[in-house]
């Protein structure tokens, strides 16, 4: 695996505390919630926590941390599932939190018996104004001081199900003047009446996040549990709960800056608005930032994995670049993409002195680059497609491509020159004609002559039909998302209308043999992926990962 070998400061924790002896074996988790298809964001968190496990030959556990039954789900496992394996890991343990829900409810006792937890009959908006505000104390809940045995007593109903929603909860008995508001009594189990996706309708109380983060981590013996920035004040709460519940294991909890990027939202949540309100077609619609979606539009592991330890590991959290990505997966396919020849916007073009009836077929390298990618033979004949805009009737100044009586090289072929051009009734220019020259056939090392323009064609009688879609960023916002907790933000109103561009073109026949998620470089148009879930028998339908140039610099 190629993971991160420069240091950073989570690493450094690491190797000290195996150096003083606090532990012997190195074990994180990954905790996804399965309310959402992961993204980027969590790549960077599971590079990070597999990464540094395998580094100190340790273990990873893939932990769904599904305490919420009313927004989680199996498709949502099962995809996250696949989409860490994708990236190249694989966990030691698979865990859900709900298999420890017995445990957590005994802990849940025990606090209420040492008197350090309490049912509290407060609606949720009181318990709210009674939690006073980062310059004021909060106030005590007239339910603070029932009796253990009363605690008890209405715990056990609470988790019998004589409660509706929201009636009653449960909280941790701290310090309602904390200057830290996480410790004002957190609440720790609520009741939600939902079926949930692993225990059915067994529960109807479930532990809250901050209580059930600790415990899941303390069972597993995780021994550095790392976490992004918005949790650093709940780290008393977590010691807390490690230290009230009396676990034997310690975790550590380790906060860093989340991954932000520029023109992309992040949250599940908003992700989710972006699905269920159309924006997109699915949670793996190639311009989604997910890792289905990335997949799907035809990024490589490998790039992800190299993007994510470029952008390091440190507290802040900045926004990155978009395209800081798009130059990972350029340099990944470079050598490992076949290059080939699309047309997108396709012009016809008759060569009127070539023979009709003739075919001839013509040598072309798969990656110049890469001799051993081979080559592959082309076909040539009187009748060829070219790009609309290889052709002007009225160019500017240094324009060189086709325009009346010049002359370009077709890529891998002849030169032509353009004698004539068609219009429709429109005004539309719908065919040229054009004559070639034997003589400049590529490959013979002809040097009679030169021409500026090179431009790449599809023989006309055997190309194959093809779709591309050539996308632009979904969101408008250069500023990137800072915080999936903060306030909601207008995201939608960032949402570019023109996100996507679906044309309709020809490529070289022998693309007819493709796989789903094949990758080419189409000459002078950028890196394509064959879409898995458009491409049908009758039509390949191409994404455009990334065009070829970039003027970004790392
Ligand atoms: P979201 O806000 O998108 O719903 P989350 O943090 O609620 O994300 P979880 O499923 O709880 O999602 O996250 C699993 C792990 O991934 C957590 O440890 C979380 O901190 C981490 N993670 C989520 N988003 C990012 C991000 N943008 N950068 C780094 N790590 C992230
Ligand atoms: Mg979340």
């Amino acid at each position: 695996m190629d993971h991160n070998n420069t240091s950073n400061f989570i690493k450094d924790i690491i190797i000290k505390d195996l150096e003083t002896g606090k532990h012997d074996k190195v074990i994180t988790r990954f905790p996804p919630e399965p309310n959402g298809y992961l993204h980027i964001g969590h790549a960077k968190s599971i590079i990070l926590n597999f990464g540094l496990a395998d580094e100190f030959n340790g273990l990873t556990n893939l932990r769904f941390d599904d305490t919420n039954p009313a927004k989680e789900d199996i498709e949502y496992v099962n995809s996250i599932k696949e989409d860490v394996k994708w990236l190249g890991f694989d966990w030691d343990g698979l865990f859900f939190a709900s298999n420890y829900f017995e445990e957590m409810y005994n802990h849940a006792v025990l606090l209420i018996k040492k008197g350090l937890a309490y049912v509290d009959d407060l609606s949720a908006d009181e318990i709210r104004e009674y939690r006073g505000t980062l310059t004021e104390p909060g106030k005590e809940s007239p339910f603070r001081n029932r009796s253990v045995e009363e605690n008890l007593e209405l715990f056990e109903k609470m988790r019998s199900g004589n409660y509706g929603n929201g009636e009653k909860v449960l909280r941790a008995k701290i310090d309602m003047g904390s200057p830290n508001i996480n410790l004002r009594d957190p609440i720790i189990y609520r009741i939600t009446h939902a079926t949930h996706h692993n225990t059915g309708d067994k529960w109807c109380i479930y532990p809250m996040y901050a209580f059930a983060h600790p415990l899941e981590d303390a069972i597993e013996g995780v021994t550095h549990s790392i976490c992004t920035i918005e949790f650093e004040d709940q780290r008393p709460l977590y010691n807390w709960v490690v230290e009230n519940c009396e676990m034997d294991s310690k975790p550590q909890q380790i906060e860093f800056g989340r991954l932000n990027i520029t023109n992309t939202v992040m949250s599940k949540r908003k992700l989710k608005k972006l699905v269920d309100e159309g924006f997109v077609d699915g949670w793996d619609d190639p311009r989604m930032p997910t890792i289905s979606g990335m997949r799907r539009k035809g990024f490589t592991p490998a790039s992800i994995r190299e993007f994510v330890r470029e952008t390091g590991v440190s507290k802040g959290s900045g926004a990155v670049d978009s395209q800081m990505l798009d130059h990972f997966v350029r340099e990944d396919l470079k050598l490992k993409a076949p290059r080939t020849m699309g047309v997108v916007r396709p012009l016809k073009i008759v060569i009127t002195n070539y023979p009709e009836g003739q075919v001839e077929w013509l040598d072309a390298e798969n990656n110049p680059e890469v001799p051993e990618m081979g080559m592959r033979k082309i076909p040539f004949s009187r009748e060829i497609y070219i790009e609309q805009d290889d052709f002007m009737e009225n160019p500017p100044a240094k324009y060189h491509r086709l325009f009346p009586g010049n002359e370009v090289r077709l890529k891998h072929a002849y030169f032509i020159k353009c004698e004539e051009f068609i219009k429709d009734e429109n005004g539309e220019v719908i065919e040229l004609h054009c004559t070639y020259d034997p003589e400049t056939k590529s490959g013979t090392g002809f040097t009679g002559r030169k021409v500026k323009g090179t431009i790449h064609w599809v023989e006309a009688s055997v190309a194959v039909p093809a779709e591309f879609r050539l996308y632009e960023p979904l969101i408008l916002d250069e500023t990137g998302e800072d915080d999936s907790e903060g306030e909601e933000k207008t995201f939608l109103d960032h949402v570019n209308p023109n996100s996507i561009e679906i044309l309709q073109g020809f490529v070289e026949p022998n693309m007819a043999e493709t796989k789903v998620q094949d990758k080419f470089q189409f000459f002078r148009h950028g890196y394509f992926n064959v879409d898995p879930k458009m491409t049908t028998k009758e039509k390949l339908v191409f994404n455009r990962i990334v065009s070829l140039k970039s003027s970004f610099k790392l």
